[in-house]
């Protein structure tokens, strides 16, 4: 999963990249408002986490914009304490969900989570699919209650396509959330992932799609 991260104060940015990393996102950051508005509108992202008062162009504006343009990615504004209107507006102008400084970055992960299983149709923080199961709080995966051993990319890979169940995701569009912008990026890897994760995983799981990609295809799955 791949998030935006927009915060001008370049420790509270730094803090806040290290927490995402360490929760298995990658991250792509900005530090003003129109590098955050352009790669919002460029990239593809799992969820957006927005800080409002921006030099250049201040959050709201970004995401008004955003909205305007049709963009539904799930975004999170940061805002000021005490500053309450700063919500208000930020709801009525398309924020998913919103955390007022100082936060503890636990309720900062927790509340990502939320937006992006909402924002993929999902209810329940484990997501199951036959006999697999993934924690997206732990990070722990399970096949038929055994924990498996994942690397980092195997993990991003399949929390991805398990957040789709039963949709064809191309490898591209694996690539681009796997991924941050600066990274070298070839989508070869992601059949080595995929062909790794159909070893530790039951083989039948992840479908090849001739030509489109891959699916998730063990029912039940959600
Ligand atoms: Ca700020």
């Amino acid at each position: 999963m791949r998030i935006l991260l927009v915060e001008d104060d370049a420790t509270l940015r730094a803090q806040l990249r290290t927490a995402l990393v360490e929760a298995t996102y990658v991250v792509d950051e900005a530090d003003n408002g129109r590098d955050a508005h352009f790669l919002g509108d460029t990239e593809p992202f799992d969820a957006v986490v927005l800080d409002l008062g921006l030099p250049q162009l201040d959050g709201l504006s970004v995401l008004r914009r955003w909205r305007d343009a049709g963009r539904t990615l799930p975004v999170l504004i940061l805002t000021a304490r005490d500053a309450w209107n700063e919500k208000v507006a930020g709801i009525d102008a398309g924020a998913d969900d919103y955390l007022t400084k100082p936060f503890h970055m636990e309720e900062l992960l927790a509340r990502l989570r939320a937006l992006i299983r909402r924002a993929s149709g999902q209810a329940s923080p484990v997501l199951r699919c036959g006999a697999v199961t993934l924690d997206t709080r732990s990070g722990r995966v399970t096949v038929d209650g055994q924990p498996v051993t994942l690397t980092s990319h195997e993990y991003k890979v399949l929390d991805y396509l398990m957040h789709r169940p039963g949709t064809v995701v191309s490898r591209t569009e694996l690539t681009e959330h796997i991924y941050a912008q600066d990274h070298d990026r070839d989508s070869n890897t992601i059949e080595v992932f995929v062909g790794r994760l159909r070893k530790k995983l039951p083989g039948e799981l992840i479908e090849t799609v001739r030509g489109l990609g891959y699916r998730l295809v063990a029912p039940p799955c959600g």
